[in-house]
């Protein structure tokens, strides 16, 4: 009998609490029954929303082209016929892994047999502008609604840093029809996640529709009386704002793990079991770094690809099992009418190999395969769909 039957007949009185309840809390719980876990399963969210999905916030919902309803993981029957506890809005305060316990914000005390962190990753703030209205971050639904409320009759934004979440935030507002500046602080746009051509292709693509690319910025005022009117860097120039939306990187959801006494390594240590430093609370998603044999060193993802895949691998093993997180990272973005497929880490390429047209214009597109000591790392393409496939599938 597999150790995962071997489960499946003992816990029907065992309880696994996840926190956090975005793509990989949502997975978790969904695959746990998957995988034979017959006792209870309790999913916590703090947010007040169904689980639902991220991608579209800073592209559709943003656009106002979908709403809640549209970008649900899963349809709200769903958790009641696994017989999955949901419960929304309701925030952990602290864990006690000795007792096996959570305490919830209100006081309530939840005991647990396994425990799952899926805790995500929070926006970092810049020390300025606080409280002035229209200055806004994006990460959650809620995020999005203000965002949509405070664009209403705006005619000029300033968006700060040009991450995903800049970019694709400052291709929404100019199709709605705002003037938008991008400041970067990096000397390119998308510096952390790509090559230095795929940079230039985006900046060019903005830049076609009237985005204005600002590389080197270092944004040292938002200000306004009660409502932002300004950005100022420290080179002295100054930029008018209606609004202004910061997307300068998030940081893992770690707090909970750390005063637990969990192993913290960029993030929550996990092993290649998705298993923290305590054998009975595992953690999987933005939160979590791993050990990634193919790139030889931990790694911590911040997307869609890992939290569910990771939520798998976690799951199977909360049911006793014994697999091994071991998968090829890929990512997308939507930028006006182009699609970024990226897959692999590309970071310490030493050749990167074009194939196709560096002109936004061009509608044959391009791939980009980045190699290390000539072997494949990773690779970014745009218009080309079937490529991606097969580079996925490759790498
Ligand atoms: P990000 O990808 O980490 O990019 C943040 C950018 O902001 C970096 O280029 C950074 O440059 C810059 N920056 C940092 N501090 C700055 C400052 N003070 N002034 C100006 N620029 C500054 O993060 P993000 O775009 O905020 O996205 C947040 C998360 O959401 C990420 O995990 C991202 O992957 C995810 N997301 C993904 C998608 C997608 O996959 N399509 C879409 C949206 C969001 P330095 O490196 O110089 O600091």
């Amino acid at each position: 009998m597999s150790d995962a039957l071997a489960l499946k007949d003992s816990n029907s009185d065992a309880r696994c609490l996840i926190i956090g309840a975005s793509h990989a809390g949502s997975q978790l719980a969904v695959n746990l029954r998957k995988n034979g876990w017959t006792g209870e399963i309790v999913l916590l969210g703090s947010e007040a929303q169904l689980p639902y999905h991220r991608p579209p916030l800073s592209k559709t919902v943003m656009a106002g082209s979908k709403t809640l309803d549209n970008i649900l993981l899963r349809p709200e029957a769903m958790y009641a016929s696994n017989d999955i506890t949901l419960r929304l809005a309701s925030d952990v305060a602290s864990i006690m892994p000795e007792q096996k316990q959570v305490v919830l914000a209100g006081g309530e005390t939840l005991t647990y047999d396994k425990l799952a962190l899926c805790t995500g990753a929070r926006p970092i703030k810049l020390p300025l502008g606080d409280g002035l209205d229209g200055v806004c971050y994006l990460r959650s639904y809620a995020d999005v609604e203000t965002i949509r409320q405070q664009l209403e009759g705006k005619q000029r934004a300033v968006v700060i840093g040009a991450g995903y979440i800049g970019l694709e935030a400052a291709a929404v507002m100019t199709q709605l029809g705002l003037q938008v500046t991008v400041l970067e602080r990096a000397d390119r746009v998308l510096q952390r996640v790509t090559g230095e051509q795929v940079s230039q292709y985006f900046t060019d693509l903005h830049r076609s529709h009237g985005v204005e690319i600002v590389c080197g910025a270092e944004v040292t005022g938002i200000n306004g009386q009660h409502v932002v009117d300004s950005v100022h860097c420290a080179d002295g120039s100054s930029y008018p704002a209606d609004i202004v939306i910061v997307g300068i990187g998030v940081t893992p959801e770690t707090r909970l793990a750390q005063d637990a006494g969990l192993r913290i390594e960029n993030g929550v240590y996990v092993d290649e079991y998705c298993r923290t430093s305590d054998a009975d609370i595992y953690a999987a998603g933005d939160c979590a770094s791993y050990p990634d044999a193919r790139y030889q060193r931990r790694v911590r993802l911040e997307s869609v690809q890992n939290a569910n895949d990771q939520a798998r691998i976690a799951a199977i093993n909360i049911c006793g099992g014994n697999a091994v997180y071991q998968v090829t990272p890929w990512f997308w973005s939507d930028q006006f009418d182009i699609k970024l497929q990226s897959v692999g880490l590309s970071d310490g390429f030493d050749e990167a190999v074009l194939d196709g047209s560096l002109d936004p214009a061009d509608a044959g597109g391009f791939v980009i395969q980045y190699l290390r000591a000539g072997r494949l790392i990773a690779a970014d393409c745009v218009r080309r769909p079937k490529d991606f496939m097969a580079l996925k599938a490759k790498l």
